[in-house]
């Protein structure tokens, strides 16, 4: 695809939106925002309009007062007006930054248009893997990994027949909690579990890094965009998050991509994919040391990463209720209406008391999500 890219961001006033748009300010000969989206701050939204001169603009939740806007630019609120955004004939590239299973209808969306899908938003590939994989083979839509791990994954690979992977090993810095004695997990309040050693994000994926279930969605993740059987997943701790993937070829060489815990990066390699231009934070010093240890995760202390790992191995409902519960769960102890042991507890009893069925279209999809959604709900009470 040549450049200028014409570019729809989705969830643009998000943690992802905002390192989206310092890539975008870096290289306006690159890269040019034509839509934005955001579920409900019309004013944060309304100011990258006028920055970007945006054509589209849309919000999921309709305002009390549409916010002011430059001349000419276009004003959508609700669910199918987001579909219509996501796959506008007049971009060629579309960034999914929103959070949750809701990235999934506009991720599915841009595929059938045969849009080149910048993917951040994990959740989509977790409850939809089978649907998003069909899709894209079908219209020969590229679906460019921006999840840095998979993004490092996706740079490895490049130039490599898909024969010759063996295995791969995601990263994870092992969150706040990864010395806490076990006792006092308990203890764990949504403040110190928001503060991450390494990465600034969004409040969901911060709780998600602290439990792992972030790197738990993100196995399932690589699942589908990789191609390879569950045990040849794996996980490695490492504090730093320098490294962000390891891919081992079957002549038992590894290759591993590199890169300070910035989302930029991965952002713009996938971006810009196959081009390499400045990027916009500094890379790595290479004269000075680097802490390069790695160890497998302690599954007592992490059970999210344990029951992902059940998970992993379902191509069914499986996935789909631990994503919903997890969302509901995470919610829940932000609001601290549960403990942050409960969020493991949650998605366990609804992985359990779930009546799994398989499922082949967005709306049976969408029905089973309300389901374990309300199953997940009725557990806080439970749980709380
Ligand atoms: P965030 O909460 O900071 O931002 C989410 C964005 O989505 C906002 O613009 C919000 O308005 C929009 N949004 C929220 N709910 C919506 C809904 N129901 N419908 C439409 N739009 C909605 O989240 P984030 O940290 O930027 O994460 C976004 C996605 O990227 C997640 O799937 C996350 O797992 C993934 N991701 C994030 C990071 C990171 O560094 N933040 C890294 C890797 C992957
Ligand atoms: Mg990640």
């Amino acid at each position: 695809m040549s450049f200028p890219r014409k570019l729809v961001l989705l969830g643009a006033t998000g943690s992802i939106g905002g390192n989206s748009l310092r890539v975008i300010r870096r290289h306006p000969d690159k890269l040019k925002l034509i839509g934005i989206s955001a579920f409900q701050n019309g004013e944060k939204l309304g100011s990258i309009a006028r920055e970007f001169g945006v054509k589209k603009i849309h919000l999921s939740q309709t305002p009390s007062n549409i916010p002011e806007l430059p001349n000419g630019t276009e004003f959508t609120s609700g669910a199918e007006a987001l579909l219509d955004l996501a796959s506008w004939d007049e971009a060629d590239m579309v960034l999914v930054a929103v959070v949750g299973a809701a990235g999934l209808p506009p991720t599915l969306a841009a595929l059938e248009a045969g849009k080149d899908v910048v993917l951040a938003n994990k959740e989509s590939l977790v409850v939809g893997g089978s649907l998003v994989m069909e899709t894209a083979n079908r219209t020969g839509a590229r679906i460019l990994p921006a999840d840095s791990e998979h993004n490092a994954v996706f740079q490895c690979i490049q130039g490599q027949p898909q024969k010759s992977l063996d295995s791969l090993a995601l990263t994870a810095s092992g969150g706040p909690f990864r010395n806490l004695p076990l006792e006092e997990l308990s203890k764990v309040t949504p403040e110190t579990a928001l503060k991450h050693p390494n990465w600034i994000m969004g409040p969901k994926i911060t709780v998600d890094s602290a439990t792992m279930a972030n790197k738990g969605l993100e196995l399932i993740e690589a699942k589908w965009l990789f191609d390879l059987p569950p045990e040849k997943l794996h996980v490695l701790i490492h504090p730093p998050s320098l490294v962000h993937a390891i891919v081992k070829f079957k002549d038992g060489c590894c290759l591993a991509q590199m890169s300070p815990p910035s989302m930029t990066f991965a952002l713009q390699n996938a971006m810009l994919y196959p081009e390499r231009h400045t990027g916009v934070d500094e890379g790595l010093d290479l004269s000075a040391s680097l802490d390069l240890s790695f160890s497998p995760p302690d599954m007592e202390r992490y059970p999210c990463l344990k029951l992902a790992i059940q998970v992993l191995r379902d191509d069914g409902s499986a996935p789909l209720v631990f994503n919903a519960s997890n969302e509901v769960a995470v919610e829940a102890f932000l609001a601290n209406r549960i403990g942050f042991e409960s969020i493991s507890s949650i998605i366990e009893h609804s992985l359990n008391l779930f009546e799994h069925r398989s499922f082949s279209t967005l709306d049976d999809l969408l029905y089973l999500d309300e389901e374990a959604r309300l199953l997940a709900k009725q557990a806080i009470v439970k749980f709380a």
